[in-house]
């Protein structure tokens, strides 16, 4: 009778784990800015799409990075789609504040100026709220009959 065994740590093929290397330091990205009538370098970030040397600024804690915004667009059944879920990075990289200079999301459920200013955990977390919302309306309109052609 054989016994079928399992096969043990010794008999496994070596793996070689191989560390790699930390990649370089990425240098940021410095662009021009205006405070108080000097220009300035500022390091920026890579979704930053502001023209930071287009505003004097009053203060360094005044200046803000802004990522492009992304909506999603409802249609409506008077006039033109609705544009909902608004979302963009932001960072206000010298202000001293609930951030502490670190980026956020900004979220606007409508665009009414009411913006949410979410971090990672909590990003997360409304993501799946969403993707399940997405879900549940795609079951909705699974439920229709087929249109005609
Ligand atoms: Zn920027």
């Amino acid at each position: 009778m054989t016994v079928p065994t399992m096969p043990s740590e010794a008999s496994a093929p070596e793996v070689t784990i191989t560390p790699t290397p930390p990649p370089p330091p990425v240098s940021p990205r410095l662009v021009a800015a205006m405070v108080r009538g000097q220009r300035i370098a500022v390091p920026c970030a890579d979704w930053c799409v502001v023209d930071h040397a287009a505003e004097d600024l009053a203060d360094l804690s005044d200046l803000a990075h802004y990522g492009a915004r992304i909506s999603l667009p409802v249609p409506q059944f008077s006039g033109g789609p609705e544009h909902v879920l608004i979302a963009y990075m932001a960072q206000w990289p010298f202000a001293r504040d609930e951030h502490g200079g670190l980026p956020y999301v900004a979220l606007e459920a409508c665009d009414s100026g009411d913006v949410t200013e979410i971090r990672k955990t909590a990003g997360r977390a409304f993501t799946d709220q969403a993707l399940a919302h997405i879900v549940a309306f795609a079951s909705l309109v699974e439920q229709l009959p087929e249109e005609s052609a």
